[in-house]
């Protein structure tokens, strides 16, 4: 199983998981489908389905156009505010493509109908992948925007936190850097955020994205999968970890106050803003 990065608009991430030998793809978030199209002729695949994240814009935005170029094409997700919807599904169902297994996992919060995927392959060693769209990121988490500090906390340590710890976690968005700035805040002892910071700063510099991670790795780093720390108790002031998750999150949102969400057109005319002027979801 091979997962193809294509880093697309301001800092949005979709991707194409490929079975080599059949050639068969899935895309997840295809927000620039022609783009997508180019790689999958480019690269002799077959595109047979779509896992949508969640249905704002920037993730779900393409798969109207992908599905009048792609006869047959099925369209997954778990709202149906989602363009182009053509199968919802639920928690834990599983979907194979080949010997390409999915679990939907629903983890509802920055959405209401959010959605991750777990994905593995039949008769495989590589580490199995999980697609986590605005939920978790590296170093950080998505916001609450239609959900409640309870939700997240499930989504974080049940759900996604109970994975394999060796999957590798390809999130929707590149935030790196802005997340582990305010894990340093955060945790200023961690050594783990450090390193991680000047590892990001370096692929930064060479323009290369920091996805994968695993999930071992944002144990050690990211504060909002460390509630029971010492440290982040301490910033929140609390201890229990749901009031230490809504406490971090806040302070997450003052970090950097993000604009409003403007929409697509607006973002149009507005290309002088700064990137963290667009920022609106972590
Ligand atoms: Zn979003």
């Amino acid at each position: 199983m091979k997962v193809k990065v294509i880093s697309i608009l301001e800092d949005n991430y979709m991707y194409l998981v490929i079975e080599e030998q059949s050639k068969q793809a899935i895309a997840v978030d295809p927000a620039v489908p022609h783009r997508l199209l180019e790689i999958v002729k480019r690269e002799g695949l077959t595109l047979t389905a779509v896992l949508t994240t969640h249905h704002h814009w920037d993730h779900a935005r393409g798969n109207e156009a992908l599905l009048k170029e792609v006869p047959g094409l099925k369209v997954f997700g778990g709202d149906d505010r989602i363009g182009g919807l053509t199968d919802k599904v639920t928690n834990s169902q599983e979907l194979k493509f080949s010997s390409i297994n999915v679990r939907c996992l629903f983890t509802p919060c920055h959405t209401s109908g959010h959605m991750c995927y777990f994905v593995w392959e039949d008769e495989c060693t590589d580490a199995p992948a999980v697609f986590t769209g605005d939920t978790l990121f590296i170093g950080g988490c998505g916001r609450f925007l239609e959900g409640t500090a309870e939700q997240m906390y499930h989504n974080l340590t049940q759900v996604l936190g109970s994975l394999p710890q060796d999957t590798k976690v390809f999130c929707g968005h590149e935030y790196t850097i802005k997340n582990l700035k305010f894990a340093m805040l955060v945790e200023p002892e961690n050594e783990k955020v450090k390193e991680m910071l000047s590892w990001a700063r370096a692929r930064d510099d060479d323009d290369k994205p920091t996805v994968p991670s695993t999930l071992m790795e944002e144990f050690e780093y990211n504060p909002f999968l460390r509630l029971s720390e010492e440290g982040v108790q301490k910033f929140t002031g609390k201890t229990d970890p749901i009031e230490v998750l809504r406490v971090l999150r806040k302070e997450k949102d003052k970090f950097k106050k993000p604009k409003e969400r403007l929409p697509p057109h607006v973002l149009f005319l507005k290309l002088g803003q700064t990137k963290e002027e667009q920022e609106v979801n972590n």
